[in-house]
């Protein structure tokens, strides 16, 4: 996502190709999301890359979809007895918030448990979003601008020539440029190191899901319900199902992640001590990789001594939501433009401040 939200943005103005090692682009972490959009989620620049996101996926370009990007679902936050502390950091911090009662909860979402929720809060400017049709619509506008899709393609040797990069992928093909884009996500440091830029420290997290049939409760119109200490959350799926994830973090190595059985049980196992669910069988999960910074902002910026070498990683847990003004700022900072509202995100986004 990262990689074809700036290709599809820069495309107009240079003569792009996005280079994908995969068959299929998405194949990472960009098709394994929970593809929601939450105003109230992750440190600062990510809430002003969300929020300035938002125009774009409520009024696309011309002929970018033809389904609408964003759906409304409200997120409702539930909390124990033994977490009003975390509910009274939410309710400080976060915008548009608004606290509800335990019936109003459970009028919202009837599978709470009676007794279960001391206090909730309820975020109504939300959203699902539609991750394939965003991500085909930037491959599509980077392929009507004339820009390439290489895909199949791993960027292996990447050298400075001269005053541009020489990039030798996979597959023999050799890509030259002024300007390199690392989008790699989690095999960003390791983009960096084949051309001999030093790394910023990027760590892949492993995040897990499973869909269960919440039968014989209907769940379609529930609000995605987000354990307020962040410990389980669980989403209405395809009109009949439920995801369910144990918010998992767990360090790994980037590589195409799988789930391990424990965290799919943990997910349900937490989620059932709040919803009077009985999940008979999974019937699929995935994993996917989170890739954080060292401090948990994205990285986007010129690399502080290679020139030519961009960086746009480190979108963790937020990448499809902050798409559109991620690869706007990517786009910007490219051709030396002002970067107008985000310019206020620079200097906490820029890849030098890692030293
Ligand atoms: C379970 C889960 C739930 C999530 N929920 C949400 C959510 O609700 N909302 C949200 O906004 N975000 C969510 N995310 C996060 C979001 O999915 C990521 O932030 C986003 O997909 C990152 O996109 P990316 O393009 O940086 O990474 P990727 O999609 O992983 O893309 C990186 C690409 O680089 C390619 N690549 C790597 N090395 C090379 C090389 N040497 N040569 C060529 N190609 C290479 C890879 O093949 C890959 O396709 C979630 C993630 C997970 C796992």
């Amino acid at each position: 996502m990262a990689g074809s939200a700036a290709a599809a943005q820069l495309s107009p103005h240079r003569r792009v190709a996005l280079i994908e090692m995969e068959d299929t682009p998405g194949y990472h972490s960009t098709g394994r999301s929970a593809a929601i959009w939450v105003q109230n989620y992750g440190p600062h620049d990510v809430r002003e890359l969300s929020r300035l996101s938002r125009a774009f996926f409520q009024a696309p370009p011309e002929g970018f979809s033809e389904v609408p990007l964003m759906l409304h679902r409200p997120v409702l936050f539930p909390a124990h007895a033994g977490q009003m502390e975390e509910m009274e950091a939410l309710l400080a911090d976060g915008i548009g918030l608004r606290q509800i009662t335990a019936e109003q909860a459970s009028a919202l979402v009837p599978a709470l448990r009676p007794g279960y929720v001391a206090a909730a809060a309820l975020e109504d400017d939300a959203f699902d979003m539609d991750v394939a049709a965003i991500h085909q619509g930037f491959l599509r506008m980077l392929r009507a601008n004339g820009g390439t899709l290489a895909l199949r393609s791993r960027a292996g040797r990447i050298e400075r020539v001269g005053d541009g990069w020489r990039v030798e992928t996979s597959g023999g093909a050799v890509f030259r440029a002024p300007v390199v884009i690392n989008a790699a996500g989690a095999w960003g440091d390791e983009v960096a190191a084949h051309a001999s830029v030093t790394p910023l420290g990027l760590q892949p997290k492993r995040r897990t899901a499973a869909i269960v049939n919440p039968e014989p409760w209907d769940a379609e119109h529930w609000p995605m319900t987000i354990d307020v200490a962040h410990t389980w959350y669980a989403r209405p799926e395809a009109r009949t199902r439920l995801l369910v994830s144990p918010a998992d973090e767990t360090p790994m190595d980037p590589q195409d992640i799988q789930p391990g059985e424990l965290d799919i049980a943990l997910g349900i196992d937490r989620m059932q001590q709040a919803l009077d669910i009985t999940v008979k069988r999974v019937e699929h999960a995935w994993a996917g990789l989170r890739t954080f910074t060292r401090d948990g902002s994205l990285a986007i910026g010129w690399d502080a001594r290679a020139e030519g070498f961009f960086w746009a990683v480190g979108q963790g847990g937020y990448g499809i939501q902050t798409s559109p003004a991620a690869g706007r700022l990517v786009t910007d900072l490219v051709l030396g433009q002002d970067p107008g509202e985000a310019g206020g995100i620079l200097a906490q986004v820029a890849p030098g401040r890692f030293g």
